[in-house]
């Protein structure tokens, strides 16, 4: 085997022994919500020239499939406001058609979906997370302050129409959405959609938004749903942080993420790369390798396939996330990109 073979195929191991199979690919940090534990209504988003573009997109993703990445999440931002997004996709989808790629999926607000469900489908997408906080107009409007929620109903109708499997992804919300839970799993459960609530995370620039005031403890939604459900603990573990249940009621799954804490780092099997080609290796720490640097520098794949492997000899064992630090306005993507998100 020549020294560039060993490079692809060899699989990606990190010091620990785990095999990181698993990478989320934020495509964009532009949004068109702004939702209020997320980000400010004003926000300075990056020039495009900082971005990776689509075709180098392309090429990072594939570097990392050869290296044995199985599953790709496409995240944002919003990843389906990226123009030209599609195209991605379609390059991703060759990798589905050669067998390298086993997953292939996105987690979206749902507000382009009614555009792009088919799309996604004809190009292999089987499963989508829908990020929705409330069933109610109103208060999907204070959320999102720029979302419709007609427009992701209809999104949502139109990737059931696709074929393709929803999971619905709600942050948990002192005050806002807390009344409406038990509607939540009932509506998902007879949709056949999975559950999964997300713990308010104090982080991102959220302008005048008191942060404390919507922090929900999701081992308290967890007992209020038990109020009206009968939940069982099921073994299903992800290599990511969230824990699930079965309902009894609706045969449905819900699932809790508590996004900071260290759920399952033993088995950690992700990576998340920012659009502009930054990888992270662990959600809690903030050691990152540029790969951008790399990409632009070599036309050839060797120095590429290099620096992924020096990034994942350094994958912490587990993270260590202190919450008092403050993060800048953009970082909240990056965060949510490794969970639920
Ligand atoms: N735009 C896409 C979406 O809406 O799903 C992908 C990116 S979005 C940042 C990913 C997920 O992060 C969403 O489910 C969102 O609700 C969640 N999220 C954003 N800020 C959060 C916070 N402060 N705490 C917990 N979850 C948050």
């Amino acid at each position: 085997m020549t020294q560039a073979q060993a490079q692809t195929q060899a699989p990606l191991i990190d010091p620990f022994a785990r095999s990181i199979d698993y990478l989320r690919v934020s495509v964009t940090d532009r949004c068109d919500f702004r939702c209020v534990y997320c980000m400010s209504e004003t926000m300075n988003f990056l020039p495009k020239a900082e971005l990776l573009s689509l075709e180098e997109l392309d090429r990072l993703s594939s570097a990392f499939i050869s290296l044995g990445v199985k599953k790709l999440r496409i995240t944002g931002g919003e990843p389906l406001v990226r123009k030209g997004i599609m195209t991605y996709f379609e390059a991703m989808s060759r990798h589905l058609a050669s067998g390298a790629l086993r997953e292939l999926t996105l987690t979206t607000n749902g507000s382009q979906l009614a555009k792009y469900a088919q799309d996604l489908a004809d190009c292999g997408v089987k499963r989508i997370n829908v990020s929705l906080d409330t069933l109610d107009d109103a208060k999907f409007k204070a959320i999102t302050r720029w979302g419709r929620f007609s427009q992701v109903m209809e999104g949502v109708e139109a990737a059931v129409t696709a074929g393709l499997s929803i999971k619905i992804n709600a942050v948990a919300l002192k005050g806002t959405n807390d009344s409406e839970i038990h509607d939540m799993v009932a509506w998902c459960g007879t949709r056949g959609f999975d559950l999964t609530f997300i713990e308010v995370m104090p982080m991102g620039d959220m302008g005048e938004e008191n942060r404390l005031d919507q922090y929900w403890p999701l081992s308290d939604v967890r007992a209020e749903l038990a109020r009206r459900w009968t939940l069982t603990d099921i073994a299903l573990n992800t290599g990511g942080p969230a824990r699930y249940v079965q309902v009894a009621e609706t045969g449905g799954r819900i699932g809790f993420i508590t996004p900071l804490t260290h759920n399952f780092c033993e088995s950690c099997n992700r990576v998340r790369l920012t659009c502009t080609g930054q990888l992270y290796m662990c959600l809690g720490q903030e050691d990152d390798a540029d790969l951008r640097a790399v990409l632009r520098a070599n036309p050839d794949n060797a120095p590429l396939y290099a620096a992924i492997r020096n990034a994942i000899a350094r994958k912490p064992k587990g993270h260590d996330f202190d919450y008092s630090r403050q993060k800048v306005a953009g970082e909240m993507s990056r965060h949510m990109s490794h969970t639920g998100g």
